[in-house]
């Protein structure tokens, strides 16, 4: 009848996220991981960002609407077996998405919690945390902070200076409201770069632990966000889906690493 139909057991994910003109992270490096693992990706587009690697030089929010209606459709043929949040932008956005988004409480959503470009500038409007984490956070699977992510969030929840324990910044969190925390390990020192799960319930938190590569690959925690939902949508559990996410991104990096980028 001509419609197109969706293969089955093919995983579907929806990123709702913003772009980055320079090609190396946002929904580009999103659609790359999902393309390389077998998946379909689709996507709202939340923002429309002009970047280099070293600036951001323009950021413009897509209407409410459109991205409203980007989110519906995506999910109206109940094909969607996860969700990945990047880039929100503004509380409108975060509004916005936490409304839909309560409407599929089956749906497994990982936030990746985008704040700042590694160039430095604001992804995330300062005035939106605290939308972020009264709306976002509760409606989370899965929190994917880097070190440096994980201290700011903490200290936005508690008001305070947080401990500098890893748990507790984690115990922070999953009080905060999201299922599980998966704290990475990349911005730390040392030989192997270590991930932890943490779940609330859940005593010892699971380990993921890869060496760590002399590479730095702009766009990483999308491309790790959206690799454990497609592993999510095929129905692993949380804790496979981080650790396929982590193997995965390994290889990521062991390819870029036999393709150094020609200055
Ligand atoms: N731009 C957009 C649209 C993003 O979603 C992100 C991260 O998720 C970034 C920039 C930051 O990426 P990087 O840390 O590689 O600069």
């Amino acid at each position: 009848d001509g419609r197109a139909r969706v293969t089955v057991g093919r995983p579907v994910v929806l990123a709702i996220a913003g772009s980055d003109s320079s090609g190396g992270a946002g929904i580009a490096a999103d659609i790359r991981a999902a393309q390389d693992l077998g998946a379909t990706l689709r996507f709202a587009l939340t923002a429309v960002t002009a970047q280099s690697d070293r600036q951001v030089t323009a950021i413009h929010p897509v209407p409410l609407d459109t991205l409203r209606e980007q989110i519906r459709v995506a999910l109206q043929d109940g094909t969607v077996g996860a969700i990945k949040i990047g880039m929100l932008g503004s509380a409108a956005a975060i509004e916005t998405v936490a409304d839909l988004l309560a409407r599929y409480p089956a749906l497994p959503v990982v936030l990746d919690p985008v704040v700042a470009s590694s160039s430095g500038r604001r992804l995330l409007d300062p005035a939106a945390m605290s939308v972020l984490i009264a709306r976002m956070l509760p409606l989370a699977t899965l929190l994917t902070p880097n070190l440096p992510e994980l201290e700011i969030l903490a200290r936005a929840v508690a008001g305070v200076e947080p401990p500098p324990a890893l748990s507790e910044q984690a115990e922070i969190m999953l009080a905060a409201g999201t299922k599980a925390v998966l704290a990475k390990g990349g911005h730390d020192r040392g030989d192997d770069a270590v991930d932890r799960l943490f779940q609330s319930g859940d005593g010892e938190p699971n380990h993921f632990i890869s060496k760590r590569l002399p590479v730095a690959m702009r766009g990483s925690g999308c491309m790790l966000s959206t690799a454990i939902c497609v592993a999510l949508a095929q129905g692993d559990s949380l804790a496979a889906s981080c650790r396929r996410g982590k193997s995965q991104m390994t290889t990521w990096f062991e390819r870029m690493e036999r393709m150094p980028i020609e200055a």
